[in-house]
């Protein structure tokens, strides 16, 4: 069961402070803010942990309104990592609301969007958004998947969220296409295979479509390796 606090705890002012931040009224980023976001923050790669013995919650403003606590969300500009820990039974939807306050770092809403200022015990520095998600109530709908740690060598994700679910080895962005080393719903037999997906009004050039054969031949020869290794594993 959810559990339904009061905004009494002291946990929680910080969140009743920033449940204030609404994206939808807040003005658009600044010249400045986008600058120093693009400089500072644009290319930083983001780690998603699940962390073990805090459990996602949920609480109730004094607006009547629920939120939901279900991780962190923090940037270390010196190690240059943007991470997600995400609570036990946090679900997909938390996951995307994290990284949503990452995207919207990265535009320039970096000290509006919520992110504040840490200092550790050895004294490095690193900034946290503590803001929470608007829910519904504190009952969640089913069916619930929660997050769980992935076991697939080769999966490029940490955890997933449900039984069945999509493992990725790698994923390529190209220019109207993309093309993913994929293992789908596995169950003994099952193997890696290319995954691709086409923007439906791009049309092709020569030079793209050969990028676009290229990266295909790429990802097949890495699922040969990847389930010449699975098999191996099986038999062994
Ligand atoms: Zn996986």
């Amino acid at each position: 069961m959810p559990t339904v606090a009061n905004a009494t705890a002291n946990r929680t002012l910080e969140m009743v402070l920033n449940e204030a931040l609404d994206f939808r009224t807040m003005a658009p980023p600044t010249p400045l803010e986008v600058d120093w976001a693009e400089e500072n923050l644009a290319g930083l790669p983001t780690t998603v942990q699940l962390v073990e013995g805090e459990r996602a919650w949920h609480w109730r403003f004094e607006d009547g309104k629920y939120y939901r606590k279900a991780g962190e969300v923090w940037v270390d500009l010196e190690l240059k990592q943007f991470g997600i820990d995400l609570y036990e039974r946090s679900i997909s939807k938390d996951l995307q609301f994290f990284r949503r306050l990452i995207e919207r770092a990265k535009s320039g809403l970096f000290e509006r969007g919520g992110w504040r200022r840490r200092t550790r015990a050895d004294g490095s520095v690193f900034y946290v958004n503590t803001f929470s998600r608007l829910v519904d109530g504190p009952k969640l709908r089913a069916p619930l998947h929660f997050a769980a740690p992935c076991t697939e060598p080769g999966c490029i994700y940490t955890v997933h969220f449900g039984s069945e679910p999509d493992h990725d080895a790698e994923v390529i962005q190209g220019d109207g296409y993309r093309v993913f080393l994929t293992l789908i719903d596995p169950r003994p037999g099952d193997e890696w295979a290319v995954w691709i997906e086409k923007d439906d009004d791009v049309e092709l050039s020569p030079a793209r479509a050969l990028a676009f054969a290229r990266d295909i031949e790429w990802v097949a020869v890495a699922a040969q390796r990847l389930n010449a290794d699975r098999n191996r594993a099986v038999s062994a």
